[in-house]
């Protein structure tokens, strides 16, 4: 007897869970030249806080120690770039996103700001990395693993690829519970960047995905439970900007 088909969340829609990738790679493929410029918009730049506040919490060395980071759903580079201009000598980053389109614009980035010896760009799938066991000292993955069908299977394969000792961090847009900014947060997430998505990449749907999608990703309890059930040890979050996104760690012991 044939199993109905599995769904999954696209947004607020329910579709099969192997449609979601080709909807989600859509999204990117649309916005991706723009998609630096439409973060900066829509967070008012706030996400360049959240995500300095990752790199510290990542500390890699300043020395010339080897450190080997792994960004997952790096997209354009942001976290990478970041990261290295953190680092010393011995600091190398591969970014790995699913997307052409967003990886490509990385490229051009790291030639831009001379750091392509230093971030390389691979195109791969966060449920099925293409990288030997334990070959990371630090994993990312910012604002990427809500748009991943199988959160599950990212998190084993997170896992797999770091060292013992390597360390797990997710940002992640979460839940504003402050009264009064959860009621501003969402009149701005519903009322000003679809349209605004509109005007400067030509596209609303992707936007009105974004803010869907936040909605309907796991509360920051929830989703600790799943970094645990991939095996991560002494896992944690810390809640950014009133709730708006929460910072996740775990460490491979
Ligand atoms: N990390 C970057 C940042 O913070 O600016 C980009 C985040 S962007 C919102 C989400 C990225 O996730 C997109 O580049 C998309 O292509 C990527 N992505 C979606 N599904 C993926 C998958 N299954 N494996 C790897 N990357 C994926």
């Amino acid at each position: 007897m044939s199993q109905p088909d599995q769904t999954t969340h696209f947004g607020f829609r329910d579709v099969p869970l192997g449609d979601k990738q080709t909807l989600v790679n859509q999204v990117f493929h649309s916005v991706a030249s723009r998609y630096d410029l439409m973060n900066d918009l829509m967070s008012m730049g706030l996400h360049r806080v959240w995500k300095d506040i990752m790199i510290n919490t990542l500390n890699p060395p300043q020395s010339d120690a080897p450190f080997a980071l792994l960004d997952v759903a790096g997209g354009t580079g942001d976290i990478a770039f970041r990261a290295a201009k953190a680092s010393g000598a011995g600091f190398h980053a591969t970014v790995c996103d699913i997307n052409e389109n967003m990886l490509n614009v990385g490229r051009e980035r790291a030639l831009l700001q001379h750091l392509d010896d230093r971030v390389s760009f691979v195109d791969g799938n966060a449920e099925a990395l293409a990288f030997p066991d334990r070959s990371f000292d630090g994993y990312t993955i910012a604002f990427g693993i809500r748009n991943v069908p199988r959160i599950d299977l990212a998190l084993k394969e997170a896992f797999r690829v770091l060292r013992p000792g390597g360390r797990f961090l997710c940002l992640e847009f979460s839940t504003v519970e402050v009264p009064g900014l959860d009621r501003l947060y969402d009149l701005f997430s519903f009322k000003v960047i679809p349209p605004l998505g509109r005007v400067v990449t030509g596209d609303a749907e992707s936007y009105q995905y974004l803010v869907e999608s936040i909605r309907r990703f796991p509360k920051p309890a929830a989703f600790a439970d799943m970094i645990r059930a991939g095996g991560f040890s002494r896992v944690g979050w810390q809640m950014l900007s009133g709730g708006i996104v929460a910072l996740h760690s775990g460490w491979r012991l």
